[in-house]
């Protein structure tokens, strides 16, 4: 709506000001706050704690976006799956995934992502923009609306589409938003990243005690080069030598994303390598057998392979679990998040 305020793209102070500037009073603005991340408010219409007078002085300058669901599928294995077309037409998707009492929303945080990981199908689409905080933010109220009342997101991982530190302002304004207005605590949200170091770095001053989860997916800089672009910047050493500097309240560790592929990661040296790198950090490892798709000639390893492994690892004590990843048979699974595009 050209020419009217998103209010929905205002921060907390943002919106104290946009209301002080109309001459209302203070307590508006939070109630306003309140009726989009706790009551899902998508239109000024659906206040009705706002008098008929107040929706009109509103709308004249100002309305409320929303993400439109194109598209809900259902897993047989339980996960969700929600593509959403932004005001631009863009799409992006969101995963929710059920496990015990958690449930965990996996976000997106980009239209596509410029990393170019080679097994990844969202890399094909190269960057198409970076999704503002309200974008991020309005997945996990899209998918609590949904939810509502008989449930709400317990945790958020930044694993869908995009790479979240290459959008680091945007993201960090999500999360406070995540945390100040949906009430979902900064030790329940996971970002995750292919390695961008100086972002990294960053992070424990720009979103202290979020959780960090780093897909590292070789052990040699030769083999990471060809399957993640982004290592020919930021090499190995580099990229844990960060993780070892970030600070980790107790009982906290990193998580490793090592996606599993035949005949370039997975081999038995490969498992000791891992072993020799992580030495000394606080982590666990998640292993991802590969989910293979169209257009790529990367395969999964046999079963035994990855068995074998996951062995390695647990014998020289590293904590490390198969992660057989959800929903693939809806391509919610990781790794193949493209939208419609
Ligand atoms: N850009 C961030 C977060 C999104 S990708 C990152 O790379 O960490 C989320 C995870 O999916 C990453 O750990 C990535 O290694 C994994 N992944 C990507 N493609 C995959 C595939 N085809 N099969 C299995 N996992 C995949
Ligand atoms: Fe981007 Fe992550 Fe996919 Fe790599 S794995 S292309 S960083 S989304």
């Amino acid at each position: 709506m050209p020419g009217k305020t998103n209010l929905k793209s205002l921060s907390k102070e943002g919106t104290h000001l946009f209301f002080r500037d109309l001459g209302l009073p203070r307590y508006r603005a939070d109630q306003l706050l309140h009726w989009i991340y706790q009551k899902f408010a998508e239109d000024l219409g659906d206040i009705t704690e706002f008098s008929k007078d107040l929706r009109e002085t509103l709308s004249r300058v100002a309305y409320i976006s929303s993400l439109k669901t194109a598209k809900r599928l259902s897993s047989a294995d339980g996960t969700g799956k929600f593509l959403f077309s932004l005001e631009d037409g863009n799409t992006i998707e969101s995963v929710l995934i059920p496990d015990e009492d958690r449930l965990t929303l996996c976000i997106s945080s980009q239209v596509g992502c410029a990393m170019g990981c080679r097994f990844c199908l969202t890399g094909r689409l190269g960057l198409i923009r970076n999704l503002r905080a309200f974008e991020i933010v309005d997945q996990v109220i899209s998918v609590n609306k949904m939810l509502h009342p008989a449930k709400r997101v317990t945790n958020i991982v930044f694993m869908g589409m995009g790479e979240p530190l290459a959008n680091l302002e945007e993201v960090v304004d999500a999360l406070w938003r995540i945390t100040g207005f949906i009430g979902i605590s900064k030790r329940k949200i996971t970002l995750s990243t292919a390695g961008l170091v100086p972002a990294m770095l960053l992070l424990p001053q720009k979103a202290p005690e979020v959780n960090l989860a780093v897909s590292l997916n070789a052990t040699t800089d030769a083999t990471r080069d060809e399957l993640m672009p982004v290592n020919r910047t930021y090499k190995l050493r580099s990229l844990l030598e960060a993780c070892r500097r970030y600070p980790l309240s107790p009982r906290r560790m990193i998580t490793f994303e090592y996606v599993l592929i035949d005949g370039k990661n997975s081999s038995a040296a490969d498992a000791r390598r891992l072993v020799q790198l992580l030495r000394g950090l606080r982590c666990k490892v998640n292993l991802i057998p590969l989910n293979p798709h169209a257009g790529s000639d990367l395969k999964r390893p046999s079963d035994s392979a990855v068995l074998e492994f996951q062995k390695i690892l647990l014998q020289h004590d590293l904590t490390a679990l198969i992660r057989e990843s959800k929903g693939s048979d809806i391509l919610a699974a990781c790794g193949q998040l493209k939208a419609e595009y």
